[in-house]
């Protein structure tokens, strides 16, 4: 077989003389109601809203709570701990600047209640090793003026 493994036209291969790059990271707009989430991991916190009425944690923030339509939603720091609900690996070739290196993009489902899920990339580990189930930590990427929420593998301490 020819080697196809430098040529230009095959995205899932880098092509000679071009730099693998990560995510293509797009600052997110932040606004009063996500503030508290895209800063937090200036002091290492994951921040999210929880309604003070039922207890609810409720991802992303709303201005009245979906369980109990409470108005009465605060900041809460969640323990950054959760599992690996859904994955898929990127290969696709979203940023111009280099031939992108694979990254996965997870559903986290957090520790404090079912169902509280959000999207984020898994970190620190081969892409290959991630499995639905795994348990997770967070980590945060500074981004401009926002911490970006990542998750890597739990380990033991
Ligand atoms: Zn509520």
């Amino acid at each position: 077989m020819p080697d196809t493994s430098a040529r230009p036209d095959r995205p899932d291969r880098p092509a000679a003389g071009t730099r693998a790059v990560g995510p293509l990271r797009v600052p997110p707009r932040v606004t009063p109601l996500t503030r508290a989430f895209w800063t937090g991991g200036e002091r290492r916190a994951l921040l999210l809203a929880r309604c003070q009425a039922c207890r609810s944690w409720l991802h992303p923030a709303p201005q009245v709570c979906r369980v109990c339509l409470s108005r009465d939603v605060v900041t809460e720091q969640a323990s950054g701990r959760g599992t690996v609900a859904s994955f898929t690996v990127n290969h696709q070739q979203w940023n111009p600047a280099g031939q992108v290196e694979p990254y996965v993009v997870a559903m986290v489902e957090l520790v404090e209640q079912p169902a509280l899920r959000l999207i984020t990339n898994i970190v620190g580990c081969p892409v290959t090793d991630v499995r639905i189930g795994m348990p997770v930590r967070v980590v945060f990427e500074p981004l401009e003026d926002v911490w970006l929420p990542l998750f890597e593998p739990e380990r033991p301490a």
